[in-house]
């Protein structure tokens, strides 16, 4: 399979083209990204904060680094007084809720934390549907719920606390465009496409699915970016602060200091990318069987353009990865059976996927 010269991004990758050198349009016309500064953060969060509130800010936090990172930044160096906040769709790798307890410990910080059982319920009714008609645009609805459990429910907490901003640890080197960019193929926009998928297949159409999607549609990385009337309409009162947005996000530097200064742990070193939620392994699975990549080839093209790593890194870390989605598909077979879902482990075997 061909890929670009200069990142990893393969040839089946939508709307990709190469030049004569092997070089691919997203490459073309990437921009490095332009960080605003941790001296503009500081005046951000200065001017947001309330005098004698108990909390000067929210920070969501998952058991993964990125928003470890996060957590102890605005503790420790920013000097913040931080309530956590941890959306747990249940479906979460223990050692995330692991994680949790061992950062915010360690930082002395307050957690609340929402639990979701229906999340599992949303999950199983768009794999079921999925599984009847396989639609790779649609591999992102198992994911249904949690946009909004994380920042949706973010913002109702931040106001019950009367907390007057979110710091989220959000990077773009994290966008995955290729999501978008499938449900484009069947109609005029995201939207249009997610409800023309969502009318061809039926067993989607369930009332409490619906509107759950419809939730997180609006609290999207794209629209939550965008901050659009819908969003100020729904949360006024508490802003949102874009970490990454301020201050450069370079994943491996990243773990080495929440590994060194909070204690925080991956199940595998070598790839701590998207790890704490299990849905990610039904995903994986699935672009890999449909479309031969995943978020990861996007993620380390992505670093490669922000000259973190080397190409020759990438394609290491990458077959590392694709190893791994085979080489795990007994966790996928031992996560539907914790689920009671055993009946759906035929649909995932290594025959399937290249
Ligand atoms: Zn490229």
């Amino acid at each position: 399979m061909q890929r670009c010269s200069s990142c990893v991004l393969p040839e089946v990758y939508p709307n990709i083209t190469f030049d004569a050198t092997g070089k691919c349009n997203y490459c073309q016309s990437y921009s490095k990204i332009e960080y605003l500064g941790s001296e503009k953060l500081k005046t951000v969060l200065a001017s947001l904060k309330k005098k004698n509130g108990k909390y000067d800010c929210l920070v969501p936090v998952s058991g993964g680094k990125d928003s470890t990172f996060v957590l102890y930044q605005m503790t420790k160096v920013y000097g913040l007084k931080v309530l956590a906040y941890n959306y747990n769709n249940c479906l979460t790798h223990p050692q995330a809720q692991e994680n949790i307890k061992t950062i915010t410990n360690a930082l002395g910080v307050d957690l609340v934390t929402k639990r979701n059982e229906k999340q599992k319920k949303y999950m199983l009714t768009n794999l079921k549907a999925y599984l009847r008609k396989p639609a790779v645009a649609m591999v992102p609805m198992f994911c249904t719920g949690c946009r909004y459990g994380i920042i949706g429910n973010a913002f109702n907490e931040a106001k019950k606390h009367h907390i007057p901003m979110i710091v989220i640890g959000w990077s773009p080197i994290e966008d995955t465009p290729f999501k978008e960019a499938y449900l484009k193929e069947s109609g005029y926009s995201v939207k249009s496409g997610l409800i023309s998928n969502l009318l061809k297949n039926p067993a989607y159409l369930k009332p409490g699915n619906l509107i759950a999607a419809a939730k997180d549609y609006f609290h999207s990385y794209q629209q939550v970016k965008d901050w659009n009337f819908i969003l100020k309409m729904l949360h006024p009162g508490v802003k949102l602060v874009q970490f990454y947005d301020y201050v450069p996000y370079n994943p491996d530097e990243i773990q080495q200091v929440v590994e060194k200064e909070v204690g925080w742990k991956t199940p595998d070193a070598k790839n701590s990318w998207q790890w704490d939620c299990k849905i990610k392994l039904l995903q994986n699975y699935f672009y890999k069987k449909e479309v031969n990549f995943t978020a990861t080839d996007g993620f380390l093209s992505a670093m490669i353009r922000e000259g973190f790593i080397s190409r020759a890194e990438a394609l290491k870390r990458l077959e590392y990865s694709e190893q791994k989605t085979i080489g795990e598909l007994h966790q996928v077979h031992e996560f539907l059976k914790d689920i009671g879902q055993s009946d759906l482990i035929p649909h995932f075997s290594p025959e399937k996927i290249h």
